[in-house]
């Protein structure tokens, strides 16, 4: 886990040298005695993936172990000692670790499956949830709904495709380096084919959403709506209360 880099890696070498973030930052320890286990450097809490302790190290307690915090009599912690070293987030999650009296030794698990073997789907979760800084991924909106819609499954993957930007209008073929016109073809190229266009913005679209009784709404909303994905999960709002959605 602490290999060295050295001075001429390969691709190879240098990929898998990079992976030991990943696992080192998936391990944790499970407590033993603790004797193994550096209560201020080695990752040992339970709390949601960080399993670091976060009260400032004690001077003159820099190489304190948690055998150091149980009373091994009894197999019990500290307690008091607990309470008075940590922070309430540490000595709380502390506390609530159970002492097996009959497991002495430490052992680091990888924490994010329920069989603690490393695998790569958990492995990818851990990478996006606690190594990416992935809040621009993010969308608001009801998306449970988008798929509990009682529609045919391309359909809701149409549309869920039409809200993360992924729709091929011709705006975003010229974006992505496409030779072609970025006008809508169906109100005679006087407008930009983008998202809200597609959906919304284009006069021939106005008999379409009447057929699907939605114009009234849509054209309410037109004027005040903040872009094209607000708009999309606000008709979602009113289709629930129009029992669309399955249960
Ligand atoms: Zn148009």
């Amino acid at each position: 886990m602490d290999v060295k880099l050295g001075h001429n890696p390969s691709f190879v070498w240098r990929s898998i040298h990079a992976s030991q973030v990943v696992v080192r930052g998936g391990l944790r320890w499970r407590v033993g005695d603790g004797s193994r286990i550096r209560v201020w450097y080695d990752p040992w809490i339970k709390d949601g993936g960080r399993s670091h302790v976060t009260t400032a190290i004690h001077m003159g307690k820099e190489g304190l172990v948690v055998r150091d915090l149980i009373d091994l009599n009894g197999k019990l912690w500290r307690e008091d000692e607990v309470k008075a070293m940590f922070n309430e987030r540490d000595a709380k999650n502390i506390l609530v670790m159970p002492l097996i009296d009959e497991v002495s030794a430490d052992k680091k698990f990888w924490q994010f499956t329920t069989h603690e073997n490393y695998n790569l789907k958990s492995a990818y979760h851990y990478i996006k949830e606690h190594l990416v800084d992935n809040g621009e991924w993010r969308k608001e909106g009801s998306w449970t709904k988008l798929w509990r819609l009682k529609i045919p499954q391309k359909v809701k993957v149409f549309l869920w495709r039409a809200t993360r930007d992924c729709l091929p209008t011709r705006c975003r073929l010229q974006t992505c380096g496409v030779h072609c016109s970025d006008r809508c073809v169906h109100c005679n190229n006087s407008s930009f084919e983008n998202d809200w266009h597609v959906f919304f913005g284009c006069e021939k679209l106005e008999p379409v959403w009447s057929a699907a009784g939605l114009w009234n709404i849509i054209r309410e909303s037109l004027e005040i709506a903040d872009g094209f994905i607000s708009l999309f999960f606000q008709l979602l709002d009113f289709l629930q209360h129009e029992q669309l959605l399955r249960k």
